[in-house]
């Protein structure tokens, strides 16, 4: 101790009497961390309690065992979640009968950028829990994050935006966790718990302490802060760096950020939040991390969703859906079936297209019912054509993602084969590479399940996504249908064309069928061919249309 410098001891900055000695120092220093008030624990670099005063040991009632207050501590500290950074917070600390609220600050200690270790700061309060402050604090803070509720959140933003410069702009970041309620679904609130928590202590690592941040609901945060300290790319790197310690083989986490920027200060928090949710919500892509920043189309665009979804439950009972077929065929011009696509058939509005309300229904986790009823529609179709010159045609339909989740599909399908009395051959099921790539292991299962009924499975849009190959060593489907729309999304279709070569080879050696979709011109279809591709869908062919138009085109059979 004696040979400690100090320079060494409190950095360059520290003010000290240069006469007395370093013993001296560090025995006021520490006899003063001693008496203290607060309960004081200092951790070294790697973690470890080192050092902790009288009080902390009586807040955390050890008796003067180190070992045994570093584990009672380390215990409550491991359930806040904090890992890095300096925050202060209020928690509540519970022993068998009684509950205390502690004021928390936590605080990484280094010298010249070298961490040292950290220490933790605190303090009793809960003679407030049971007066005004600690009512205040119950009505403004969220439970299980420690961070502000709805109400705490918008207060508080009221109040940073009063006071803040006045030239400066402020933005409010909104984030959702796509599909959290299926997570919570399938792995239980506990997971679904320590992900929110997650959530929470990496917003507080991304802020500074003069900005607002909270819980606004469910998987909800939201966070208020100058826009010009907000830096999108090193936001994504930390979220996906923490997405990553939290995903599994089994589930990945999608976190969307929607921003708005706050042009009128004076608006109401809650509409400031509803436009950054706005923006969340046109996030298509399913990046472990995206952003979207509010423009007013999305208020016009969030208004249709609402009128789409108030209308839906009605349009169904009033059989308002219907579907177009899209032939599929062979090189020549013969067809050997055809692909169900939903289509609104809107009273007033005419025939609207799936793009416009499929996504809608995904997100309102209503799609289920849509496609129920599509299926019918199909399989009815199949019924009709018994005995007929299309008889021999099939028809696929499409599995939205979370059918999977929402409906026991096997059963759907056995139980339409049963009442239409069809061939389930020819009622083919197309689910999309994405969904059998969110849960490979269950897909892989129904895709069994499925066609040991005797359906024909078809992964649709093969390509789209990243990890096409990966899953075809796990999944046996019968066919695959790659999107001709893949070309066109890349620069390099000297490249693109080697791919889909031997995508189509490789179909062929594992036993799978291909189907070519999108084919939209001459020379697209013979170069298919030429690659060994003999089925295709495209407008090149014929676009997708009413049932009626169908069986008269091809009414002189197939
Ligand atoms: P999908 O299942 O990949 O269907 C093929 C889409 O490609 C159809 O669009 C079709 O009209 C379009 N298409 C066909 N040939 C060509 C072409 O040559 N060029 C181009 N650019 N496009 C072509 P549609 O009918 O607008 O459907 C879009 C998507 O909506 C479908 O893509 C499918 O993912 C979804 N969808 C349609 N009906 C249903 C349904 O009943 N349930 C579910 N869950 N999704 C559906
Ligand atoms: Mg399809
Ligand atoms: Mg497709």
């Amino acid at each position: 101790m004696t040979e400690m410098k100090p320079e060494n001891l409190f950095g360059t900055t520290a003010y000290y009497d240069k006469n007395s000695s370093c013993e001296e120092l560090v025995q006021l220093i520490s006899c003063g961390i001693q008496q203290d008030e607060k309960g004081i624990i200092f951790l070294n670099e790697n973690g470890r309690c080192i050092y902790a005063n009288k009080r902390a040991f009586t807040m955390f009632r050890v008796i003067d065992n180190l070992t045994i207050l570093y584990d009672t501590f380390d215990a409550w500290r491991r359930s806040l979640g904090v890992e890095e950074g300096t925050t202060s917070w209020c928690e509540v600390y519970k022993t068998s009968n009684k509950e205390r609220l502690y004021h928390v600050r936590y605080k990484v200690l280094n010298d010249n950028g070298k961490i040292l270790g950290s220490m933790y700061v605190i303090q009793n309060v809960s003679e407030s829990m049971d007066n005004d402050l600690g009512e205040q604090y119950r009505l403004t803070h969220d439970e299980l994050t420690r961070l502000y509720n709805k109400e705490g959140f918008f207060a508080a933003v009221r109040k940073l935006l009063e006071e803040a410069e006045p030239d400066r702009d402020y933005i409010i970041v909104y984030s959702n966790i796509k599909d959290f309620k299926l997570i919570n679904q399938l792995f239980g609130l506990n997971k679904g718990n320590d992900i929110l928590i997650n959530v929470a202590d990496m917003l507080s690592q991304m802020v500074k302490e003069e900005d607002v941040y909270g819980r606004i609901n469910g998987d909800q945060f939201a966070l208020c802060m100058p826009k010009d300290r907000f830096d999108e790319k090193k936001i994504i790197a930390s979220v996906k760096e923490r997405a990553s310690r939290l995903t599994s083989r089994t589930y990945s986490i999608h976190v969307q950020l929607g921003v708005y920027e706050i042009y009128d200060r004076r608006m109401d928090v809650s509409f400031m939040c509803d436009r950054a949710y706005m923006a969340c919500k046109t996030i298509k892509r399913d990046n472990v991390c995206e952003v979207a920043w509010y423009n007013d189309d999305m208020l016009i665009n969030a208004l249709l969703e609402k009128e789409i979804l108030s209308s839906f439950d009605f349009a169904i009972i009033n059989k308002q859906f219907g579907i177009y077929l899209q032939p599929q065929h062979y090189s020549d011009s013969r067809i050997f079936g055809a692909e169900a696509l939903a289509r609104w058939l809107h009273p007033e509005n005419g025939v609207i297209e799936p793009e416009v309300f499929i996504s809608v229904l995904e997100r309102a986790d209503l799609i289920y019912k849509l496609d129920k009823y599509i299926w019918e529609l199909a399989a009815a179709q199949l019924a009709k054509w018994k005995g007929t010159k299309w008889e021999k045609l099939s028809i696929s339909v499409n599995v939205s993602p979370k059918d999977i989740y929402y409906l026991d599909i096997k059963k759907e399908f056995d139980d339409l084969v049963k009442k239409y009395d069809i061939n389930p051959a020819r009622l083919n099921i197309e689910i999309t590479e994405t969904a059998v790539t969110t849960d490979v292991n269950k897909c892989a299962k129904l895709i069994m399940d499925l066609r040991k009924s005797g359906f024909l499975v078809e992964i649709d849009d093969f390509g789209s996504g990243y990890s096409s190959l990966n899953m075809l060593k796990d999944i046996n489907a019968d066919v695959l249908k790659i999107d001709m729309g893949f070309l066109k999304k890349t620069e390099d279709h000297k490249r693109a064309r080697v791919i889909l070569n031997y995508t189509i080879d490789m179909a062929h050696e594992l036993g799978m069928g291909v189907i070519t979709e999108g084919v939209e011109t001459k020379d697209q279809l013979a170069f298919l061919e030429e690659m060994g591709c003999k089925l295709f869908q495209g407008y090149y062919f014929d676009m997708p249309m009413p049932v009626k138009d169908f069986e008269e085109k091809y009414k002189d059979g197939v």
